[in-house]
Formats: structure tokens, C-alpha cells, sequence
């Protein structure tokens, strides 16, 4: 298929791409490279630098014809959104909806979104089914529920194939793709550099959480195990799929605290990693950790790198080889 691959020259967009070319399809990725990196662009594979909100743009690039899309640009910092929700609604749900319209007008037939536990906010249920009430607790969150329901209208009124998969926490890497953010807030990453030497310590962001040891609880996921679901929704969207919107939660299933992550972290490096107690991130539930009951039986998915040590010596293994992220490459 030809695929066109939005946000492609970041974290989980490069992985997918990767997976899509090994997998024969011809791949396209639209970046506008705030976040991204031009070196995460996988050998082979075009970069066509544009911003979602030039709907004018998009429908060009969109009239050459496509497959399918995949849609990973977005702005996601929980805590970032809380102090600037119009910058977020418009990238996330503005952004969403130029790239729709484009589709539409093209005909382009299949969408698969990365969409987010953080849609969720503070479940009531664990491990939280995809039927759980949406009340997500942060601007981000938000913006990605309100596509989601765009993208489920849009799926009704034009014929498309659309499927959401709401990450949880993506970790590790890929042996040549990594996690290279600026500013970097995901806590794999942050403890990692505390091992490397970049930064001094650690904070752990609350302790008074309702949770085992009070620290939040989070439901970690390979990055390429995540990417393998994106690929198993493209196969599955189908002609009799048309004008449907499938909705699946991609996670473990199990949960890990703050304090269980760097401890791992702690073993898997052979480094002390000084962790200092710090005050709560606004924005943050206690617990989420994902059922991917639906996505493994409707779709067959299933992880290969269920384990925190796989995803945390994956991840120390790239950062190793590249101290600098992208820079160096
Ligand atoms: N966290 C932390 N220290 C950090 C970064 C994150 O204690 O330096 C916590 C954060 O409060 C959250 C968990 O680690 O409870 C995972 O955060 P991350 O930003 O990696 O992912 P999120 O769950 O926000 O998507």
C-alpha cells in the first residue's frame, strides 16, 4: 500500500514507519520537524515537510493518492497542556480535522490514530476496557478524545476505516530508532540520562498517590510491540470496514510505580541513580494500566516484549550508542 506516515521523523512514528517499509509498503512521512528528527526518517523513505494546520497543503500532498494514513503528529506533554489548552486543542483537534478533509477530498479509504490512555483520566476500573467513561484530566487528553470522536463521525458520514489505538506508556527501542525529545519529560528516558551521567538525579513526582508505594502506576509497552498493532489495523481494514471506527487500548496489562521503574533501571544499568522526591505533576492520575483484551482477540495482537527489563535495556542500549540522541547520527 501507499502510506502516508504524519509525525513519521518522531519517537513511535520512525518505528512504524521502519516496521511499514520491512513490510513492503511505500511510505511517505509528513513531519513539520518541531519534535521530530530528519535521522529518525527510515533509509529510502520520502520527507515531506508540512504542518497539519496548512490545510491548503494537505490537500495537495493528499491528491497524489494513498493507501492509507497514519497519523502520530501531535503535541503531547500532559503538563504543557494544561498551561496552553489552545495550542493543543488546535494542533491536536484542528490539525485532525485538516488532515480528514484532506482525506475525504482524496478518498483515501484508511486511517489507523494514536490515540491515549490519557482519554481515560482517572478510571475507575482496572485494567481499563476501551467501554470505560472518558473524562481525561488534562488538555491533551482532551484534544485526543475530541478526534477520536471526530474521527469516529467522519468514519460514519464518508466511508472510512478508522481505528484508534490508545497507547499507554511507550518505552525502548528499536536498534536504530530511539526516544530523543526536547524537552525530554517521559521517565525511562529521564532515569536513563540520570544513569548516563546527563543529569544529576531523578525527581520522583508524588508520593502520596493512592497506590502500593505512592508513587503513580503506569502500564508500560514496547515501542515495537505498540508499532506491530498499527500494522495488524491497517491489514484489518478492509472493504467490509467501511464507515466503521474501532477503538482499542494498547498496553500491557501490568503496572508499574515510579519507584519500581527506576529500580529496574537500577539493575538493568549497574548505576546508582540518585532519586530525589519532588511535588506532584499537575495532570497526573494515580494509576492506568491498559486491558488489551479486544485488540488480542479481534485482532490477534500480541506482545513480545511484555517485560519492564526488555523495554529499559532496549532503551539504555540506544541512548548508549547515541548519548546525543539524533545529533550524532
Ligand atoms: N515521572 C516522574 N519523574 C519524571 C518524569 C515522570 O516521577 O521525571 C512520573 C510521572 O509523574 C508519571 C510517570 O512518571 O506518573 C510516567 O510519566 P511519563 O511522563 O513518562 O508518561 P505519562 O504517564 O505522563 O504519559
Amino acid at each position: 500500500m501507499k502510506l502516508l506516515v504524519t509525525g513519521g521523523a518522531g519517537y513511535i512514528g520512525s518505528v512504524v514507519a521502519l516496521q511499514l517499509v520491512e513490510a513492503d509498503h511505500e511510505v511517505i512521512v509528513l513531519d513539520n520537524l518541531s519534535k521530530g528528527h530528519e535521522a529518525a526518517v527510515p533509509e529510502g523513505v520520502k520527507l515531506v515537510r508540512a504542518d497539519l494546520l496548512d490545510a491548503g497543503r494537505l490537500t495537495e500532498i493528499l491528491a497524489d493518492g494513498y493507501d492509507g494514513v497514519l497519523h502520530f503528529a501531535a503535541l503531547s506533554l500532559v503538563g504543557e497542556s494544561v498551561e496552553q489548552p489552545g495550542r493543543y486543542y488546535r494542533a491536536n483537534l484542528t490539525g485532525t480535522l485538516n488532515l480528514l478533509e484532506a482525506m475525504q477530498s482524496a478518498e483515501v479509504p484508511r486511517l489507523v490514530f494514536s490515540s491515549t490512555a490519557a482519554v481515560y483520566g482517572e478510571p475507575e476500573e482496572t485494567p481499563i476496557p476501551e467501554m470505560a467513561p472518558t473524562c481525561p484530566t488534562s488538555p491533551y487528553g482532551g484534544s485526543k478524545l475530541a478526534a477520536d470522536h471526530l474521527i469516529g463521525f467522519f468514519a460514519r458520514a464518508h466511508g472510512l476505516r478508522a481505528t484508534s489505538l490508545r497507547y499507554f506508556n511507550v518505552a525502548g527501542a528499536s536498534s536504530s530508532l530511539g526516544e530523543d525529545h526536547e524537552p525530554e519529560t517521559h521517565l525511562i528516558p529521564l532515569v536513563l540520562g540520570a544513569a548516563l551521567g546527563e543529569r544529576e538525579n531523578v525527581k520522583i513526582f508524588g508520593t502520596d498517590y493512592p497506590t502500593p508505594d505512592g508513587t503513580p502506576v503506569r502500564d508500560y509497552i514496547h515501542v515495537e510491540d505498540l508499532s506491530r498493532a498499527h500494522l495488524l489495523a491497517l491489514d484489518a481494514a478492509d472493504e467490509a470496514n467501511s464507515g466503521e471506527h474501532h477503538v482499542y487500548n494498547l498496553g500491557n496489562g501490568a503496572g508499574f510505580s515510579v519507584r519500581e521503574v527506576i529500580e529496574e533501571a537500577r539493575r538493568v544499568t549497574g548505576c546508582p541513580i540518585e532519586a530525589v522526591e519532588a511535588p506532584r505533576r499537575a495532570g497526573d492520575p494515580p494509576t492506568l494500566v491498559a486491558s488489551s483484551a479486544r485488540i488480542q482477540d479481534e485482532l490477534g495482537w500480541v506482545p513480545e516484549k511484555p517485560s519492564l527489563e526488555a523495554m529499559i535495556s532496549d532503551a539504555w542500549d540506544w541512548m548508549q550508542r547515541h548519548p546525543r540522541g539524533y545529533e550524532e547520527s
